[in-house]
């Protein structure tokens, strides 16, 4: 686990980002916002601010939306699918030969330990680009037959949806920005993109990448700024054709109620409560460090992290031994230190959130085998933690702490299969599940019996940009990634001729 960093790049970022406010993207010129505003981003691991940044309002979001407009009508609608994906591969190619410097930017502003933002954020980033370049040439229609008397050719086309209004979390900000902008360039549309105030450093430094990928001026577009101005103004914009969003449940309602002025498509891809079944059967080789990484990777603050663990009563003192004893062993702490696997929460709000929710499972009634607290006074660290026995009303059990605490759980022989999907079904959310058990149909039974938008079964590790992603019930609406979320940014429209 060794990445070491090179010491003499890092001083070159903080002195770059300390030199003067980052500016706003919009028809490939860099300016500040209309008001003059600016927010402060900063190291949650130190609390220090590391940029201040510009922060855009509705005439801002006016702007970069009509540049989008004009992208999408006219430099964008002449370039060939080929031409795209040779632009999308070129920008993969750029974030590569950048990614030392991408890597430490998204550590210092996102917390995220320097051993993972490498892969995690630059090696995600280049993999959704490259996986999206593919589609600019494979996205197309069908010939139909039709009853109707007479002879008819039928067709369908599938068009750009058009100006796409995207708006991102902190959790992964360059993969995810990646992840919304290249399927929309595929397709052929054109994008204004919000970062997340917490973590706006990495997307500014894409919009550079960009532009010397030779991508048109005004076909992406990067607006810094807070959800409530410039995100709502982007979810509200009359002249956005669609919004895709990953973020929190409560500002996905916000989205569909904004968007609903013109009838946006919307994309979400919201919140989860992701369960994890152990049984009595597994390789708990595999399990244990499964389960504890699922919940404990980048502290918990992943939408599909594995958040409810529920292990068969025989094999559940090793498994939830093994889980303690990862949480212990996780050397948690500076996210510049190759060591450190964990790192903080990305604010004090999170910090605050997380401890609240551990505070409130006891007051539940759980008990709590491992961790329960904060590390240190500076920095926002939080002890990885396990909650035992906690009630199916529970609110550590129902709702989506985005930190890393566990709610583990036994369960029994009497449990059947359709009892274990109960278990798996039991929150609002339906994003995501992984199962352990040596016992094929069992792994396939309780696939099909959850209402969940991806089931892992024997394994672990990340989303692939070849699958799709999202959630049943309140974890969103529509899919990312995988030919779902290519086609996601094309409409579909049917053409007839009589002959
Ligand atoms: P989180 O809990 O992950 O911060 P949010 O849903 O608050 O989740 O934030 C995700 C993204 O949504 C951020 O880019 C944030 O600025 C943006 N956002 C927050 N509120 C709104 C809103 N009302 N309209 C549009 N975007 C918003």
């Amino acid at each position: 686990m060794n990445a070491p960093y090179d010491a003499g790049l890092l001083e070159r970022i903080r002195k770059d980002l300390s030199s003067e406010p980052k500016k706003l993207f919009i028809d490939g010129e860099w300016a500040g916002a209309k008001s003059g505003e600016t927010f402060e981003t900063k190291d949650p691991a130190t609390g220090d601010v590391l940029a201040e940044v510009a922060s855009a309002g509705a005439e801002d979001v006016d702007l970069a939306v009509r540049a989008a407009r004009k992208a999408f009508e006219g430099v964008w609608r002449q370039t060939k699918p080929d031409e795209r994906t040779r632009l999308l591969l070129k920008l993969a190619d750029l974030v590569e030969q950048n990614g030392a410097e991408l890597a430490l930017m998204e550590t210092l502003d996102v917390g995220r330990p320097i051993a993972f933002s490498r892969f995690a954020d630059v090696g995600g980033a280049i993999g959704q680009a490259r996986y999206h370049a593919g589609w600019a040439t494979k996205l197309y229609g069908e010939t139909t037959e039709v009853s109707a008397p007479g002879e008819w050719l039928s067709y369908t086309l599938r068009e750009p949806v058009g100006v796409c209004g995207q708006i991102v979390p902190w959790n992964f900000p360059l993969a995810m920005a990646m992840g919304k902008i290249a399927p929309a360039l595929a397709a052929g549309c054109t994008v204004v993109l919000k970062p997340a105030e917490q973590t706006p450093l990495t997307t500014i430094r894409l919009a550079e990448l960009i532009a010397e990928a030779g991508i048109p001026d005004g076909v992406v577009n990067i607006l810094t700024g807070f959800g409530r101005t410039a995100g709502a103004a982007l979810a509200a914009h009359p002249d956005i054709d669609k919004v895709a969003f990953t973020g929190s449940t409560q500002t996905g309602r916000a989205i569909i109620d904004a968007a609903k002025v013109n009838f946006k498509r919307v994309q979400l891809e919201l919140g989860g409560k992701s369960p994890t079944f152990v049984f009595d059967d597994a390789n708990l080789e595999k399990a244990i460090p499964a389960a504890a990484m699922s919940i404990f990777f980048n502290a918990g603050q992943v939408c599909a992290a594995g958040s409810r663990l529920f292990v068969h009563e025989k094999v559940a003192d090793k498994v939830l031994e093994g889980v303690a004893g990862m949480a212990k062993m996780l050397k948690v702490g500076g996210t510049l230190d190759p060591e450190t696997q964990i790192g903080p929460l990305v604010s004090p709000e999170q910090l605050e959130r997380v401890t609240g929710y551990i505070d409130l499972g006891k007051q539940e009634g759980a008990s709590v085998l491992v961790g329960g607290n904060r590390i240190g006074e500076s920095g926002n660290f939080v002890e990885p933690t396990v909650l035992l026995e906690t009630g199916p009303e529970a609110r550590v059990r129902q709702e989506e702490i985005f930190g890393p605490v566990l709610c583990a759980m036994r369960f029994s022989d009497d449990d059947d299969i359709d009892r274990l999907a109960q278990f798996g079904n039991e929150t609002e959310y339906g994003l995501s599940a992984s199962i352990f058990t040596s016992d094929i149909s069992r792994a396939h039974k309780l696939a099909r019996r959850l209402r969940s938008g991806s089931v892992r079964v024997n394994g672990s590790g990340g989303v692939d940009p070849a699958l799709p992603l999202g959630g049943f019930k309140s974890s969103g609406w529509g899919r990312e990634n995988g030919k779902a979320g290519a086609e996601a940014y094309t409409e579909l429209k049917a053409v007839t001729v009589e002959l």
